[in-house]
């Protein structure tokens, strides 16, 4: 299968009044589709960076990031918010749901943006909750669960609208070591059944060990990439 996603010369500079911050110097990265990608480094490598640029969040001071051969760095706000809900999901560190709104309204959010009918939209979300072992939580809200559940519901709703890409940025920084393990597991499972490209920020190297490929980052830059022959695999005991 071809690439994805592929970073060409990127630099980004960031300026602080008369500082210049040199946050990405010159990367290049090409990632395979349906394949699992992990940015791996320690803080301020510029690994949220990176993964902003590749979603359009951020625009490139210089270089080039194709998606599914488009050049996000060209598109503008309203291209780029109609590329996302067509191609790409978030999960993001800490949840980012709406605290009014119950699991299943939070899950159901991307698809009323879609113009999905109210039936359909919740016929959907209830099964995206259900696969994420959510089925009796899903009129409680994030102050109601726990933080793996709320992570759960993010999920949940990352993967509703069935993105090509998901980009998630630390996803387990906020839950404990066994909470971590469930979520990972989630994620991969959720991604190898559609043949979903997964793009995944850490700096555990227990959650990079599940990836087909590891970019190790280093002062903005690629210290190396390595190729995860010899991959963790998922064991589904206990799961769900
Ligand atoms: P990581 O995600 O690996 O911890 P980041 O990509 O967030 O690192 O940051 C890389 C570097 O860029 C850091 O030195 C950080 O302080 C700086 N940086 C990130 N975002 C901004 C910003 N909006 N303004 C100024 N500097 C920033
Ligand atoms: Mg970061």
């Amino acid at each position: 299968m071809g690439n994805i996603v592929e970073v060409k010369g990127v630099r980004k500079v960031y300026r602080m009044g008369q500082e210049k911050i040199v946050a990405l110097d010159n990367v290049d990265l090409e990632v395979e589709e349906g394949k699992y990608c992990c940015l791996l480094g320690t803080s301020g490598s510029g690994k949220s960076t990176l993964l902003n640029m590749m979603a359009g969040l951020e625009k490139p001071t210089k270089g080039s990031i194709l998606i599914k051969n488009y050049p996000v760095e060209k598109m503008t706000e309203n291209q780029l918010a109609v590329f996302r809900q067509k191609f790409i999901g978030f999960v993001f560190q800490s949840y980012n749901l709406l605290p009014s709104l119950t699991a299943l309204e939070n899950v159901t959010m991307p698809l009323m943006f879609k113009g999905v009918p109210a039936k359909v939209r919740k016929k959907r979300a209830l099964k995206m909750l259900k696969a994420v072992g959510l089925e009796k939580r899903v009129n409680h809200k994030p102050s109601e669960m726990s933080g793996g559940q709320q992570q759960r519901v993010s999920i949940a709703r990352s993967f509703i609208n069935n993105p090509q890409i998901l980009f998630a940025d630390e996803p387990t920084g906020n839950l404990d070591t066994s909470t971590t393990e469930e979520v990972m597991k989630l994620i991969i499972d959720l991604a190898e059944e559609h043949n979903q490209t997964l793009i995944i920020v850490t700096h555990d190297v227990e959650i990079a060990d599940f990836a087909h490929k590891i970019v190790h980052m280093r002062d903005g830059n690629i210290e190396k990439i390595q190729e995860n022959n010899n991959r963790r695999e998922i064991n589904y005991e206990g799961i769900l």
